[in-house]
């Protein structure tokens, strides 16, 4: 059984149609990469799983339970957790305040305090910077914080919106380079929307591209990895027109004469 369903599923932000019948399939222990341009309705897909948005039609299954039409905290309570675009984090609150915040949801004090220890010394930048306030941390820093963040719930799945967004290509490896690892030290399963493949095909399993509210093209990332089939799906290009035929001659112009 996958551990995320998402069938057929359709959102509207008042006139405005941002999803029109969205399918996806995750298995347990995939990384599966949603990538489209600004306004595809990548954020709306995480939202709808993680109970943000309602659509008004579809169904989303976690762990074969419908969960469409929970709030949100009963959903995080069930294992799903946002790292939302923008990363959110509060910056007037150290980076040890921000953590605290990730467990509200939990009582297992002790619990709580390994995560913390287990998840910092996978982030030793963050360990350094613990008392820090996290709006002095750098864009990278701050997105590590968030994923911190969202693991401390003890997630399941982690549905990670634009990681990328801001921040330069070394940080941006490193950033996957850590969910990756987080995937395997806490069993995680990993939704990431991203605006671009560069990364995502390096990182990902499998490939989702988006375009205006719905799957235009999906494969594994060995499947698409020379890039061509993405671009084709991202851009909306139609097959490639036959080439124009040759101008017919006149007989005027081929005898030599004007047109
Ligand atoms: P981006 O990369 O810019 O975040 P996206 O692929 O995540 O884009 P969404 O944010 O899901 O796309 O937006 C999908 C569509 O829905 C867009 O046209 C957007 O303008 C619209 N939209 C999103 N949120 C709202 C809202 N709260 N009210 C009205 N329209 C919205």
């Amino acid at each position: 059984m996958a551990l995320l369903e998402i069938e057929d599923i359709h959102v509207r932000y008042g006139d405005m149609v941002a999803l029109r019948g969205l399918d996806l399939t995750v298995e347990e222990g995939e990384v599966v990469c949603i990538i489209g341009p600004n306004g595809a309705g990548k954020s709306t897909t995480l939202a709808a799983v993680a109970g943000g948005v309602r659509p008004y039609k579809g169904e989303v299954r976690y762990d074969g339970k419908p969960i469409l039409g929970m709030p949100p905290d009963r959903i995080a309570a069930l294992g799903v957790s946002l790292v939302p675009e923008g990363r959110h984090i509060f910056g007037s609150l150290t980076v040890a305040e921000n953590l605290v915040l990730g467990a509200y949801m939990r009582s297992d004090r002790a619990e709580i305090a390994r995560d913390r220890e287990r998840i910092l010394a996978l982030l030793p930048r963050l360990a350094e910077r613990i008392d820090f306030p996290a709006g002095r941390l750098s864009g990278g820093e701050q997105q590590m914080l968030a994923v911190a963040r969202a693991v401390m719930t003890r997630p399941r799945l982690l549905l990670v919106d634009e990681p990328s967004l801001g921040l330069a290509p070394r940080i941006v490896d490193q950033i996957y380079e850590i969910l990756l690892e987080l995937r395997k030290t806490e069993g995680l399963t990993l939704v990431i929307n991203e605006q671009s493949s560069n990364r995502v095909l390096k990182f990902a399993d499998r490939v989702n591209v988006l375009r205006a509210g719905e799957i235009r093209l999906a494969g594994t990332a060995a499947e698409l990895a020379d890039g061509e089939a993405i671009r084709h799906a991202y851009f909306g290009f139609e097959k490639a027109a036959p080439a124009a035929a040759a101008p017919i001659q006149t007989q005027a112009q081929s005898q030599g004469g004007a047109a």
